[in-house]
């Protein structure tokens, strides 16, 4: 059975990661039609559960009887005791160095910029970190299906690699020898957060 779900997100970098998982799947992913004419929500939630199902909820009641996947996900960095967290996109703006988040292209390289000026002289074994990432399928306002996923990972000490987006250059997988930015987009879906997220939404949908 293939099934047609609605991803609510303008990240370039997730909508990437979607079509990836979408190739392997009898799922088809597109893009929420209108989606920029929408005032954003404010994602005000403690945990990435609360602000995914906040999105899913939010925007599937501007889709009425579409399947709309919303997708919170970050990077947590034991040395920083979870820290970026859900605040992951706004990192660099709730430091000041920024607006808000969609307001710079450059929002990647300022929210890496102040990770490693956080970690500054954190030795390599304490630089443990692990993304996380909780997609939500939601129908006229109801959530229906939440899953997650998450992969471990070390924070470098200077960026590597020109794929992937966010805090990628920095996410070192010493199993790989790679950072999540240097591995191509099929073995990131297969061992990402997203990919995970991904593998178990559809388990749950019985896909
Ligand atoms: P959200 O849009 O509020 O879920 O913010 C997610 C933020 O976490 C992104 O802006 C990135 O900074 C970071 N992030 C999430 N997933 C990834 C990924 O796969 N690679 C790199 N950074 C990610």
């Amino acid at each position: 059975m293939s099934v047609h779900l609605f991803a609510a997100t303008t990240s370039q970098g997730k909508l990437r990661d979607f079509r990836t998982a979408a190739l392997t799947h009898s799922v088809r992913i597109d893009p929420l039609p209108g989606l920029d004419g929408i005032p954003v929500p404010e994602e005000d939630g403690d945990t990435f559960a609360q602000n995914a199902t906040l999105k899913a909820v939010y925007y599937s009641r501007h889709a009425p009887g579409q399947m709309v996947l919303a997708d919170d996900s970050g990077l947590e960095v034991d040395a920083l005791s979870g820290a970026p967290g859900v605040r992951s996109a706004r990192f660099a703006a709730d430091a000041g160095l920024i607006d808000s988040p969609d307001a710079n292209d450059n929002t990647d390289v300022w929210n890496n910029m102040v990770l490693l000026q956080r970690m500054a002289g954190i030795p390599a074994p304490q630089r443990t970190a692990r993304y996380r990432c909780v997609l939500v399928v939601a129908r006229d306002g109801q959530p229906l299906h939440t899953a997650e996923g998450s992969v471990e990972g070390l924070i470098l000490e200077a960026p590597r690699g020109t794929g992937g987006f966010g805090y990628d250059p920095l996410f070192f997988l010493p199993e790989l020898d790679s950072t999540m930015a240097e591995i191509d987009l099929e073995t990131k879906h297969s061992l990402s957060h997203r990919g995970r997220a991904f593998a178990a939404l559809l388990r749950q949908m019985s896909l």
